[in-house]
């Protein structure tokens, strides 16, 4: 069992680190007052390769795997929770889908133009009556000669109001086990495509989260993803990917809390000291460091397991379980150690908190994620 890091993930790490300092760093404050970072990040995060981290070199991506994808998640969410999202959603949703489901013709078609940034990818699941019970969708797609027509809405739909492709999941058959449902590739200028206002938001407030409505939408047969029907399974596949890379999104969230709590406490003075020499806070950098140590060997473990395609449901739910819910517990205490700075717009500690919220939302909620890991303790006859 080997620990160290390979060179080629420390040398990532370096350049991911050196892009989010100088392109991210000095604007993230002023997205997330605008609820929104410009269109022209999305084609520097192609040039950088970030557009395709998962997608084979075939596909114009750079194949590089989910340890890779996680120090690259880690390092945008250290300094903007929103633009790192955009990224997941994009490379860990969107795209991963179109690799698990997609055959020859359609990844070739699809991947290239994401995986260069020239276009956003968006992945459609929720629906404004259905999040966690995600098969009581009722977006439906029915047969048309040749082709299916798509009616329903999406809900919550992460780079939607910019997206260029769109994954949507609508049932074929409601008779069907696990209710019939099928995904399908939908191009931005489909007619009958439209999407809502960008919703106002808690956190990750530069990436846009929008309503995506399917009004009499004519899709090609061969822009059917996967077996008819038999979406579910795909769908619970790119979710247990997902939920191991959103958890890179929140370790970016609990790094940047130690960071920038270790430094404020050397620069504050209290009663004639820095407050660095008070043990309270002491004990509290403490266990922000010992948590974000933690979360970092469960997040390689579970992107080790990814690669090896042995991540479990259960591996993912735990990690996710515990390093989301670190990351708020983290970035809640970095804002206790800044006092009544911490509290202000101008420091970004109450930013990542923010953040870090949604990360026990998305991709399951910390509710679900408990079903889940109890289910599989019962299975194993834990109890
Ligand atoms: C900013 C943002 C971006 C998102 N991006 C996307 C996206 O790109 N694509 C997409 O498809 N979706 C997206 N989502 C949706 C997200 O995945 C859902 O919000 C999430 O799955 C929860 O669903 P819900 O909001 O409908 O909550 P609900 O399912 O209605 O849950 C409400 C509450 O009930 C609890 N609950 C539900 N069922 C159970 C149960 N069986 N036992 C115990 N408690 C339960 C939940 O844990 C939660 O506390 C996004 C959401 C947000 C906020």
């Amino acid at each position: 069992m080997d620990f160290t890091l390979p060179e080629e993930l420390e040398l990532l790490r370096q350049s991911a680190r050196k892009f989010a300092e100088e392109e991210i760093a000095p604007h993230a404050q002023d997205w997330d007052r605008e609820a929104y970072f410009p269109d022209p990040m999305i084609k520097k995060l192609g040039d950088q390769g970030f557009m395709g981290i998962l997608i084979p070199e075939a596909y114009g991506g750079a194949a590089c795997g989910y340890m890779a994808f996680a120090i690259i998640l880690e390092e945008l969410a250290r300094h903007d929770g929103g633009l790192a999202l955009a990224v997941e959603a994009h490379n860990g949703l969107c795209c991963q889908h179109i690799l698990i489901g997609g055959n020859e013709e359609q990844k070739r078609k699809y991947l290239p133009p994401l995986a260069a940034g020239d276009r956003i990818g968006s992945w459609c699941l929720t629906e404004p009556n259905s999040g966690s019970d995600a098969i009581a969708m009722q977006t439906t797609a029915v047969r048309d000669g040749d082709g299916w027509i798509l009616n329903g809405a999406k809900q919550f739909i992460t780079n939607g109001h910019r997206a260029g492709t769109f994954v949507v999941m609508a049932v074929t058959d409601g008779a069907a086990s696990p209710r019939g449902i099928t995904a399908f590739v939908v191009e931005r200028d489909t007619p009958g495509l439209s999407t809502g206002k960008r919703e106002e938001k808690l956190g990750m407030r530069s990436s846009d989260t929008v309503v995506v409505t399917l009004d009499n939408v004519r899709v090609p047969d061969s822009q059917r993803l996967g077996a008819e029907n038999q979406g579910f399974h795909d769908v619970k596949k790119v979710l247990e990917h997902g939920r191991v890379m959103i958890c890179a999104i929140s370790q970016g969230f609990a790094r940047g809390a130690l960071e920038e709590a270790a430094k404020y406490s050397l620069e504050r003075t209290a009663f004639g000291k820095p407050i660095r020499s008070f043990q309270s806070i002491q004990n509290k950098i403490a266990d922000i460091a010992v948590h974000v140590e933690a979360g970092r060997l469960m997040l390689y473990h579970a992107a080790h397991l990814l690669e090896l395609g042995q991540c479990s449901v259960h591996k993912a739910a735990m990690t996710k379980l515990f390093i989301t819910e670190m990351a708020t517990r983290s970035c809640m205490e970095a804002i206790q150690i800044l006092g009544g700075y911490g509290y202000l717009r101008d420091y970004n500690v109450e930013r990542y908190m923010r953040d870090a919220k949604l990360c026990e939302i998305g991709e399951g909620t910390s509710e679900v994620m408990r079903i889940l890991i109890s289910r599989t303790l019962e299975e194993q006859g834990v109890y």
